[in-house]
């Protein structure tokens, strides 16, 4: 008797109405729901008919409106097998009215995202995890790993992987996924939105579905971490959330990869990925628990400004293993700042408070612990030292790690 047998056995089932198709939830453990749709004119099942349930890995079965029940298996088309990990965001949030676009809470799954979308069944299988459920300004190390562990585990068994984030760091997220996964062919696609679901003109139905075709697409492989949002599809690597409310919200300056237009893919360019990617290993027992905490180093990011001096760095300096400073300009600070910086211990990165353009070495002090940040964000670079410190490099091979990629 199969893994999925034993849970249907094990869970009670109910059934919901989603537009031509009905939902069977086997398991609605937030944790471990994962369900899979197959397209219609596969092998039609009853609940616990033979063969099938013994394969697939899943707690979830869907029945079109004719009657049938419909599993993974599809002897007449292959369809790529692209999972979806949860892990919340406006997306997955609603408000108390349709006008409501802020002060919303996250109370959806991916399973409630997939109801608003059109029939994908003759697009791709689907199958779902919820990792979390949080807004992401609460990612932490925990969820990091937890997505770092499943990505590894299921870049093996799936076509297309599917992330859905809240926007405010997604590209936090994207930036440490594509420095530690080699993913090989399979796409990688993170997706948010800027408007909860329960407001009028909710942008995250399209911006799933979009993301859901593109990580189905031959024309996606061996591009790494890709975003899906507002019909653009971007570097991982490079996007970067520049208006905090628009739905116009991200901006890349490496430029876009491509578009979505009406069901149509359109890259620009051939399929290729950031300098830089996938070049650290992490540690990790996959099939061990995540750490709780401490995974990385500390690393903090301050923001200089006007009357910007040494008063607040001393105070957190003994407590953290690196330093990021978002400068004034291209690596600008008031010279006793440069002075008191340069002899540190720690490593300090050069970032900047401007959007675009770089901090080149020259604009930096002549001192082996501080290092420009070349293109990288105030984030970006947080992340980029905490993955160097975890590798245990010395401040020269941070340093080329830096230059190598960014031009620090
Ligand atoms: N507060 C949200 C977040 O989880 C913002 C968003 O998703 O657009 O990041």
């Amino acid at each position: 008797m199969g893994h999925l047998e034993n849970s249907i056995m094990k869970n009670q089932i109910s059934t919901q109405t989603v537009g031509q198709m009905e939902i069977t939830t086997i398991c609605d453990d937030i944790k471990k729901s994962q369900f899979i749709l197959s397209p219609s004119g596969s092998r039609n099942e009853e609940l616990g008919g033979e063969n099938e349930l013994n394969t697939v890995d899943s707690n979830i079965s869907f029945r079109s409106a004719n009657g049938s029940r419909h599993f993974l298996h599809s002897e007449t088309k292959k369809l790529p097998k692209i999972k979806i990990l949860g892990t919340g965001g406006t997306i997955a949030s609603s408000g108390s009215s349709a006008s409501q676009t802020a002060g919303y809470k996250v109370d959806l799954t991916v399973q409630d995202l997939l109801k608003s979308i059109p029939d994908i069944s003759g697009i791709c299988e689907i199958a779902y995890e919820q990792l979390c459920n949080v807004d992401s300004k609460e990612m932490n190390e925990e969820i990091l790993w937890l997505i770092y562990k499943t990505i590894s585990q299921d870049i093996q068994k799936y076509d297309g992987l599917i992330v859905t984030h809240g926007t405010d760091t997604l590209s936090e997220t994207a930036f440490f996924v594509e420095n530690t996964i080699d993913s090989g062919n399979v796409p990688i696609v993170f997706v948010g939105s800027m408007r909860p679901s329960s407001s009028l003109g909710f942008d995250g139905t399209m911006n799933l579905y979009q993301a859901i075709c593109i990580a189905s697409s031959e024309k996606s492989k061996g591009r790494g971490t890709l975003v899906s949002l507002n019909d653009q599809i971007s570097a991982g690597f490079y996007i970067t959330k520049t208006n905090a409310n628009s739905l116009d919200s991200f901006n890349v300056r490496q430029g876009y990869l491509g578009n979505f237009v009406n069901n149509e893919i359109h890259y620009y360019y051939p399929p290729c990925k950031p300098l830089g990617a996938g070049r650290f290993k992490l540690n990790l027992d996959l099939n061990g628990e995540p750490p709780k905490s401490n995974v990385f180093s500390r690393v903090a990011i301050l923001y200089a400004h006007q009357s910007f001096n040494s008063e607040l760095i001393e105070l957190i300096v003994p407590h953290y293993d690196g330093l990021v400073i978002a400068t004034m300009g291209a690596g600008s600070l008031p010279e006793a700042l440069d002075n008191y910086l340069s002899k540190l211990e720690i490593p300090v990165i050069y970032s900047k408070r401007s959007m675009d353009g770089m901090v080149p070495i020259v604009n930096v002090p002549n001192s082996i612990n501080c290092i420009a940040s070349g293109y990288l964000n105030p984030e970006k670079s947080r992340i980029l030292l905490q993955l160097c410190l975890y590798s245990q490099y010395s401040l020269k091979e941070i340093r080329e790690s830096f230059n190598g990629v960014y031009g620090g």
